[in-house]
């Protein structure tokens, strides 16, 4: 499986030119540095599963409560999808059909409020998600958003004011997720907060999954009334979402009192029939062996590290002299800060990529540039961890990542250059889904 002769034998016959491109994806993939921090690789076993016959199967529905007949089978995959993913969590309740993490938010939603009610979250600029209440997103032209965020100054979150807006605004619902913050989230202390104003409390994890599972990162479970998730970012399952709840509604008098449907079931309920149709047996398929694949000790090593590789490759940018927001990372990410620079986030981003360094620019907190220019940079470790890198080599790409911001002026110069080592650099490694062993080693 490892050799690229084998890779998609029909579609090199039937369809060369998607073939090709394929290829030429892949190639790209394993001779650059995919630091953006919602990718990763996934496994040969996640991507068998989610290409089988599974994906002919209609069964609108529930295990054992379809719409369709003949789905004795499906029914056995989805209940272990669920079973594994409740047991990798510590949930009471999961469901995993969801299309993917927004069609999951979407849901989250659904089930506990009603249009125009007043959600807190973070606005995107600060490092929430769209569908945390965001204005462009559904959920800022359905909802309410009380915004929060990191304080300007110091990037990070402040409860003391978190709290105040919260009294102020009384949002029905708070989310705690982000896609650009690299540190802890404190579920504790917000779920202290969402009981003072009877508020349900939704904890979004699609970035920190894996080091949830690692247990280097708190767990939202205990606190929180649902969990969302994407699980084809650090999980490397398929693209696809979930979602974890209590049973019980704890608001349920107070909110829901005309409703015979528990919290549970009105999460199934708003995932189907309220927002979709068939699940999507190939994907929740590939889920339940991701699920499978993530509660190992292999895979709690795998987290630990991705966690160890950002602090270290922050620790060795801030002693390049390159800012990062919030003073380093506790998670899978870092944002570079070019506040002060002359070049933007945006500048960097493509003298990275060009370097073969693949990021995203990114809004730092207290940025004073336009969402299209930004002036931040954010890299996560999750890919490179999975090819098997560690603090050494990110000490290798820190040199990289600083040789490039020294040579803004002068990036014809230096970045064929990186993009060679770094080309050669990425051929000593395995990568999952793509080669079980480094070309340099067979
Ligand atoms: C990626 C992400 C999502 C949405 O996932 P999609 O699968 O892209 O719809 C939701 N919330 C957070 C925090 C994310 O990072």
């Amino acid at each position: 499986m490892s050799d690229c002769r084998q890779r998609h034998p029909h579609l090199r016959q039937t369809d060369p030119d998607l073939f090709a491109l394929i290829e030429k994806q892949t190639e790209a993939e394993s001779t650059t540095l995919k630091m953006i921090a919602s990718e990763n690789y996934a496994s040969f076993s996640v991507l068998e599963a989610s290409g089988s016959i599974l994906t002919n199967k209609y069964c609108e529905g529930y295990p054992a409560a379809r719409y369709y007949e003949g789905n004795e089978v499906v029914d056995q995959i989805e209940q272990l999808a669920i079973d594994r993913a409740k047991k990798l969590f510590g949930a009471e309740h999961a469901n995993v059909q969801p299309y993917s993490g927004s069609p999951a938010n979407q849901a989250v939603y659904r089930a506990v409020l009603r249009p125009g009610d007043k959600v807190m979250g973070m606005p995107v600029p600060e490092g929430g998600h769209l569908t945390h209440g965001w204005k462009v997103n559904f959920s800022g032209r359905d909802y309410l958003q009380v915004p929060y965020g990191p304080d300007p100054e110091t990037g990070l979150l402040d409860f003391a004011k978190i709290r105040k807006i919260a009294r102020e605004e009384r949002p029905k619902m708070i989310w705690v997720g982000a896609t650009a913050y690299p540190r802890k989230l404190e579920y504790e202390k917000f779920a202290e907060i969402a009981a003072e104003i009877d508020a349900y409390l939704v904890a979004d994890i699609a970035h920190i999954n894996g080091l949830i599972v690692a247990g280097v990162h708190p767990d939202p479970v205990p606190h929180c009334d649902m969990v969302s998730s994407t699980i084809h970012k650090m999980l490397r399952g398929p693209r696809a979402g979930f979602i974890l709840s209590k049973e019980e509604d704890r608001y349920q008098e107070k909110y829901h009192s005309s409703s015979k449907f528990n919290l549970a079931k009105r999460v199934d309920r708003a995932v189907f029939p309220g927002l979709q149709g068939g699940p999507h047996m190939n994907t929740i398929a590939a889920m339940a062996t991701c699920f499978k694949e993530a509660d190992t000790d292999e895979f709690r090593r795998y987290g630990a590290q991705v966690a160890a590789n950002a602090k270290h490759l922050a620790e060795s940018l801030m002693a390049r002299g390159i800012q990062l927001a919030g003073g380093g990372t506790d998670t899978h990410l870092l944002i570079l800060d070019f506040r002060t620079a002359e070049f933007t986030g945006k500048d960097v981003a493509e003298a990275l990529a060009r370097a073969g360094i693949i990021g995203n620019f990114n809004m730092v907190p207290g940025d004073h540039r336009k969402p299209f220019v930004t002036s931040g940079v954010r890299l996560g470790t999750p890919a490179l961890t999975s090819m098997g890198m560690k603090e050494p080599e990110m000490e290798k790409v820190a040199g990289w990542i600083d040789e490039v911001c020294r040579n803004m002026g002068n990036l014809d110069e230096v970045t064929p250059g990186v993009r060679a080592e770094i080309a050669e650099f990425c051929g000593q490694f395995a990568i999952p889904g793509i080669r079980d062993r480094a070309p340099a080693t067979r």
